[in-house]
């Protein structure tokens, strides 16, 4: 018997069971398929503070990104030069308006994080074409987070479960989460596709199925997919240094409505390639390749680097964030059966989260204080508890 069951082996999952792993619990993770293919390998690898405003995204996202340079060292000794490397790499982020009405926003949105701490510094336009000369000369107002940072997100994901691994955890893939099982008000295991797994703590890290499966286990809870889709340049010289974004971006990762929006994030990878994403829209789990949709955030890049213009595309592809309303993390256990705990809901922003996420799990379970406080993130605040996610699959 295991002492803790967590569903699914995304990058949240693997996180997680690491973590309770270090602290001494025996684990095992389950997943319905591969480990490592789902939403964890269809994004983008940004750590970003500067999308996030004053509040408990924001202090989650700062606790992440300072345990991961710590993180993806010990992973890298851990697991020798043989094992791919993880990419990580503090670049820092530069957040640019095109245009006159977007310029006030953004430095009014600077101000109140560097109110809360957060080191966001105005440049003008003159100063951030020295940070990225490539950046369209039509910039009206750009801001500086040095604290912004990238990691290669199938291969942080893939070090974790490997690390896990090492520490005794029992990764299972093909096996699907059917149900729970429960005793005197408790859950006691699951029911999968290839038999029962019996723990006293069960945690859902399901991704953007996190919804379904906690309605199998008789939880149902608000997570929604949202599409996103990336397009992939050809190798090419190295001229985008830091993770730069235009304005708008902050706008699409709090809104809550469901029809696309798209703005541009361009970053370069270590490959040589150059991810441009993004769009975010509800639309269920619909796996269509849209032109229009990569159209629009192809023109977005173009605004920021014209320069582009030029530049070859390779590939594109979509995955689907887990999203709920009110845009936060669901961390915590569930007050309507003893035993069950979510890790899910991280939308847009769960590779920069999951360190922080499983440090918070593993205290939480292990009866002690986490390093921040995890109340705002519990799954049982207004507005998330009742509603599912269909569990419709990606083919
Ligand atoms: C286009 C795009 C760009 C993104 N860019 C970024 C970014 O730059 N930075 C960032 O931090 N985040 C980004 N994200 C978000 C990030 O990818 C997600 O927040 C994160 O991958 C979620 O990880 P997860 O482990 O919760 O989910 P997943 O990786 O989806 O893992 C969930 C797992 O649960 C399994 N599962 C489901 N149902 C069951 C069941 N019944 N039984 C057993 N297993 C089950 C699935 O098979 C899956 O493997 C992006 C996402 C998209 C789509």
């Amino acid at each position: 018997m295991s002492d803790v069951v967590v569903i699914g082996a995304g990058i949240i999952g693997a996180a997680c069971a690491r973590a309770l792993a270090v602290s001494g619990a025996r684990v095992t993770l389950l997943d319905r398929g591969s480990p490592a293919t789902a939403t964890s390998a269809h994004g983008e690898g940004n750590i970003l503070v500067s999308d996030k405003g004053p509040g408990p995204e924001l202090d989650l996202a700062r606790y992440a990104a300072s345990l991961w340079p710590g993180l993806s060292e010990e992973l890298a000794d851990e697991l020798g030069p043989a094992f791919p490397a993880l990419e990580y790499e503090r670049k820092g982020g530069l957040v640019a308006a095109t245009t006159l009405t977007g310029a006030e926003p953004l430095l009014a949105f600077a101000r109140t994080q560097r109110a809360a701490g957060l080191d966001a510094r105005p440049v003008g336009a003159d100063a951030a074409l020295v940070l990225e000369p490539d950046l369209s000369p039509d910039v009206t107002a750009a801001v500086h987070y040095p604290e912004d940072a990238q990691v290669q997100p199938v291969a942080a994901a893939e070090a974790l479960l490997a690390s896990a691994r090492r520490r005794g955890v029992d990764v299972r893939g093909g096996t699907e989460v059917v149900g729970a099982v429960t005793s005197g008000g408790r859950i006691r295991g699951v029911r999968t596709t290839t038999g029962t797994v019996e723990a006293d703590t069960v945690v859902v890290a399901a991704g953007p199925w996190s919804g379904a499966v906690g309605q199998r286990l008789g939880a149902p809870l608000s997570v929604l997919p949202r599409r996103g889709m990336v397009l992939v340049t050809t190798r090419m010289p190295h001229r985008i240094r830091h993770k730069v974004y235009d304005g708008d971006y902050f706008g699409a990762t709090q809104s809550a409505d469901a029809a696309l929006q798209t703005s541009a994030v361009v970053e370069s990878t270590a490959a040589g390639t150059v991810l441009i994403g993004s769009s975010r829209e509800q639309v269920g789990f619909d796996v269509r390749l849209r032109v229009d949709v990569l159209a629009a955030i192809a023109r977005r890049a173009l605004r920021l680097f014209p320069t582009l213009t030029d530049a070859s595309i390779m590939r594109s592809y979509l995955g689907f964030r887990p999203y709920v309303p009110d845009h936060l993390p669901v961390i915590g256990a569930d007050d309507r059966l003893a035993g069950l705990w979510f890790a899910t809901g991280h939308e847009g922003a769960g590779i920069g989260l999951a360190p922080a996420t499983g440090e918070i799990v593993a205290a939480l379970v292990g009866g002690r204080v986490p390093a921040l406080d995890a109340h705002p993130f519990r799954p049982g605040r207004p507005g998330l508890l009742g509603a599912s996610g269909e569990d419709h699959r990606e083919p």
